[in-house]
């Protein structure tokens, strides 16, 4: 079953919109006309996928109303010849502890693989394009450069961090730390320690940061980095590990499946997907949703909306969002990073890491698993800044250049990928605020509008902008609403 979403390259098909999931839901629609639920669920990410859940084990009668034909959002996986490709979230960690919890719950630990392979034997290395000049560097070369202009970029208080972010997961305890490098830029960050970088240490770190963050870098908050970084537990090892290291071996669409089917079998999940939701009417004792077709009016008690923030000002709100949550999202988040994925008939590049900044397409490449066929799936992002920013899908021999841009001997096969900022429904990849956002936005858009309230990875607590923050933010919202919803029947006190 293919889902709409996503584009596949090969030799033999040529481009081809549309690639197997199993996150594509079929049949589309089960629902029942005219019936009031007590909520509707607006956006089938994990957010969405985790509030439905939990609503619906708790009694609640529940609509998850969904734009794409598949569940995940901005975290599905391609099955491609039963292999997966992660196209939007995919690496995940104990340190996550939501997401975690949902791995235990599904019994599913014993389905991570572990992604990058450094060591293996006669594999190759690390090439770095250093002004036009190729290197060749070992992963530990590669790993103490990238450390050590890691440390000196983050090194605001002489503690790597910790007096600006004491508790990573509530920033809000610190608010003096969060403001002062929240209305710092990227760029301004990088102004200040340029001169203390060894060039090959610029230009890696620069690579690294490029694809961290998306943007042009005086878009990017300073602060964001600082968060990461905190919530990696204040060190490079552990930032790598937590960001890039364990993924499943189904993919992302496994896990989702697991949350959308488990709120299914509590006959208490109706949905309906291919329905974009265009009004949303609060009429003070219950909510009505139209879709962008206009032919369905659905109504509920509550409603818990999950759309990306960039999505969010795209929906009519009666009465009117706060004048905040809509300039934030008009402003919106500013990462536009492109994920690649290619197949490449070179089984020793299992072990590659490359880099090719500033002037590559895609700025830096790894290898993220073995297919079936014995070839290596090597993932690569590219960023946006501008005369290098990728949409993969618009010439694809560009795409397949930037791929073999990294290494002379590349041998590409088929390429996967899922153009974000182009996509409608995501309007970018993962949340990084701009200058000044977390300060000015972050609390307005987590409040509730009357029965309508919010869930998003872009606002969670947490982990906020990866999987975890979704799952946290999700859970953390339906337990607010089914509280609200509950008949509260005083425990008799005859004895
Ligand atoms: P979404 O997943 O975006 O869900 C929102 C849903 O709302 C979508 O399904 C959308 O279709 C739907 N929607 C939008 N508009 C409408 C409408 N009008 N009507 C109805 N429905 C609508 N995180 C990690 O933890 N690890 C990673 O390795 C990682 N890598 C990433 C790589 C990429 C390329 C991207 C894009 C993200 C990555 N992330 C990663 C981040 C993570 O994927 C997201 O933070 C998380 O999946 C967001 O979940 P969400 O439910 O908040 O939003």
């Amino acid at each position: 079953p293919k889902s709409r979403d996503g584009y596949q390259w090969t030799q033999a098909t040529g481009l081809v919109q549309g690639v197997p999931t199993l996150g594509l839901i079929q049949p589309s629609t089960h629902f029942t006309k005219n019936k009031r639920y007590d909520v509707i669920v607006i956006g089938g990410g994990y957010a969405g996928l985790t509030t439905c859940r939990d609503l619906a084990l708790a009694g609640n009668n529940v609509l998850l109303i969904e734009a794409r034909d598949r569940i995940g959002g901005r975290s599905w996986s391609s099955n491609i010849d039963g292999y997966p490709y992660d196209m939007g979230g995919t690496w995940v960690h104990w340190h996550q502890p939501f997401v975690w919890r949902e791995l235990r719950r599904y019994g599913m630990m014993d389905q991570l693989e572990v992604s990058p392979r450094k060591n293996v034997e006669g594999g190759a290395k690390v090439t770095v394009n250093l002004d036009g000049e190729v290197k060749h560097i070992s992963h530990d070369e590669e790993d103490a450069t990238v450390e050590s202009a890691f440390k000196k970029f983050i090194n605001v208080d002489g503690d790597f961090g910790r007096s600006v972010i004491p508790y990573p997961h509530d920033i809000e305890l610190n608010m003096a730390g969060v403001e002062k490098y929240d209305h710092m830029s990227m760029a301004d960050r990088m102004a200040q320690v340029a001169l203390h970088l060894t060039p090959l240490e610029k230009n890696m770190f620069e690579g690294f940061l490029a694809i961290t963050h998306g943007a042009k870098w005086e878009e990017a908050s300073f602060f964001e980095l600082l968060r990461w970084w905190a919530l990696m537990n204040y060190n490079y090892p552990d930032f790598m590990a937590i960001g890039l290291t364990y993924k499943l071996r189904d993919g992302q669409s496994a896990l989702a499946r697991r949350i959308f089917d488990e709120a299914v079998a509590t006959g208490r999940l109706d949905y309906t997907f291919s329905t974009p939701v265009m009004n949303v009417v609060d009429h003070g004792n219950g909510v009505e949703v139209t879709a962008r077709n206009g032919v369905e009016v659905f109504k509920a008690r509550r409603i818990v909306c999950t759309v990306p923030l960039n999505v969010l000002h795209t929906l009519a709100f009666t009465p009117a969002l706060p004048a905040l949550k809509t300039e934030a999202s008009l402003a919106g988040h500013v990462n536009k990073v492109v994920k690649c994925h290619a197949e490449v008939a070179n089984p020793e590049m299992r072990s590659l890491g490359a880099t090719n900044y500033p002037n590559g397409r895609l700025t830096y490449t790894f290898g993220d698993g073995t297919t079936p066929a014995g070839n290596t799936h090597l993932v690569a992002f590219g960023g946006s800044l501008p005369g290098v920013h990728l949409d993969p899908e618009q010439d694809i021999q560009v795409t397949k250049k930037a791929f073999e841009a990294f290494h002379p001997d590349m041998n590409v096969r088929r390429l996967v990928f899922h153009n974000w900022h182009k996509d409608e429904f995501a309007r970018g990849a993962w949340e990084w605020l701009r200058p000044g956002m977390t300060t000015k936005y972050l609390q307005a858009l987590r409040e509730r509008h009357g029965n309508v309230f919010f869930a998003s990875s872009d606002s969670s607590f947490g982990w906020r902008g990866f999987i975890d923050g979704a799952i946290d933010d999700g859970g953390r919202v339906a337990k607010i609403v089914h509280d609200e919803l509950r008949v509260v029947r005083p425990v008799a006190s005859k004895l």
